[in-house]
């Protein structure tokens, strides 16, 4: 019987020791944190939006995202769910396709893959850091950073990404890599708030709105927020990770995404027939500081026919710089990682080294705002488990 050792107790550590385990595999999973699934709470808010009934390629970004075709022809949504359901857990979907937990709480994931990492009984180690990993013939040694060596038959790293430090995010999953051989793309934070230049919004801290935000070739309607240091809320959540292929450093703001420009000039035409003064154009419409501040982009004209013309195409069209992301504390998911041609796409084996396996986020695939990423986390982590086992 191979014995398994798994780096990392999140959503695909997890996934993969279980698997592993299913099949007679003697598997222990080593982690940092002092429990496994810490991020995992975190989760969807509170609540763990574990897929998405529409998970597809194109809701992905790497490189090369055409490595995930093997992973999506044989393990993905509906395996998934079967998975976690023959685990005991009981799942449900919104009318966005997102899927939650049907007790809406991030804790029944985490309690389900616990009892299942008992009855399949792997040993786990928490409070254990790797630090390094060195092969010797077919032998791995395992040292964590206290100075304790474990060995095992076969690694699977799925330590994860560079995001929220304070939930396990680290760089050492990178840095065991390295050392193999491998090479790591650009990582930069995705899932995150995006800085803009301020001055356009100066006076709007605080403020929400329902509105389209746009950047080329992508939009996201959603409840928008703005901050002292730019955007923050699920719009932006899910361009950030289009923000970083971008080359493009604009985006817009559509305040009235559901009126074309046409049906907004009436719209306002009227208003300004009853409006003594160009700031309560917008009163009774929206947050008063937006409208000030779409008044002001516009070159605060006159409300005459070209003075509302300007300010339609404004409130449809209001420009930002974007001129950075906010830091990996803020980030849900790192972008970039692992290249991916240098893992099988079908076991997830290195191929730099046999025996070793690569899952999660640490590859150089992070996906959109709406389960896509811990959909990959499952995938990844059941096939690698799988294949693990098996070789
Ligand atoms: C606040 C927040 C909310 C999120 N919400 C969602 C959501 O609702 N839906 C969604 O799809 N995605 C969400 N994500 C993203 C998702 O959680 C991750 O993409 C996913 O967990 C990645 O799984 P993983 O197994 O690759 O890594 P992780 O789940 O990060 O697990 C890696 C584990 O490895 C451990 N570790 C790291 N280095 C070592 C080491 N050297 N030795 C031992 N252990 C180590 C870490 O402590 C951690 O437990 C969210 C992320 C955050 C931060």
């Amino acid at each position: 019987m191979s014995e398994i050792a798994v780096i990392g107790g999140g959503a695909s550590g997890l996934t993969a020791a279980i698997s592993a385990a299913e099949l007679g595999a003697d598997v222990t999973v080593y982690e940092k944190n002092d429990r496994v699934g810490k991020k995992l709470l975190a989760t969807g808010n509170g609540r763990c939006n574990l897929s998405n009934i529409n998970a597809g390629i194109e809701n992905y970004h790497g490189n090369d995202t055409s490595f995930m075709k093997p992973a999506l022809n044989t393990f993905w949504y509906d395996e998934t769910i079967d998975f976690f359901e023959n685990l005991g857990l009981l799942t449900k979907a919104d009318d966005d396709g997102r899927v939650y937990p049907y007790s809406d709480r991030s804790s029944s994931v985490v309690d389900i893959l616990r009892l299942s990492l008992d009855k399949s009984g792997v040993n786990v180690v928490c409070g254990f850091e790797v630090s390094s990993i060195i092969k010797r013939k077919n032998v791995f040694e395992i040292v964590s950073y206290d100075g304790e060596h474990r060995f095992a038959d076969r690694i699977i790293i799925s330590a994860g990404g560079r995001a929220a430090p304070g939930l396990g995010g680290g760089s050492s999953g990178y840095e065991i890599l390295r050392s193999f051989g491998h090479h790591i793309t650009e990582l930069r934070p995705s899932i995150v708030q995006l800085k803009t230049d301020t001055e356009p919004i100066t006076g709007l801290k605080g403020v929400k709105c329902r509105a389209m935000v746009k950047m080329p070739g992508k939009s996201a309607v959603g409840e928008l927020l703005f901050t002292d240091y730019g955007i923050s809320g699920p719009p932006v959540f899910l361009l950030s990770s289009y923000y970083n292929n971008a080359d493009e450093k604009k985006l817009s703001i559509d305040f009235f995404y559901d009126y074309e420009e046409g049906s907004l000039f009436r719209l306002l035409m009227k208003k300004a027939a009853g409006t003594d003064a160009p700031e309560n154009l917008f009163t009774g419409i929206l947050h008063k500081n937006i409208g000030r501040a779409i008044l002001k982009q516009s070159g605060c004209p006159q409300l005459n026919n070209s003075g509302l013309k300007k300010i339609c195409r404004t409130a449809k069209d209001f420009k930002l710089t974007v001129t950075g992301t906010m830091s990996w504390n803020n980030a849900q998911v790192t972008a970039g990682g692992v290249r991916t041609e240098e893992i099988d796409p079908v076991s997830f084996m290195s191929k730099k080294c046999s025996g070793l396996y690569v899952t999660g986020e640490i590859l150089d695939i992070d996906g959109d705002c709406g389960g896509y990423n811990l959909q990959w986390a499952w995938s990844s982590g059941h096939i690698a488990g799988t294949h693990a086992a098996l070789n």
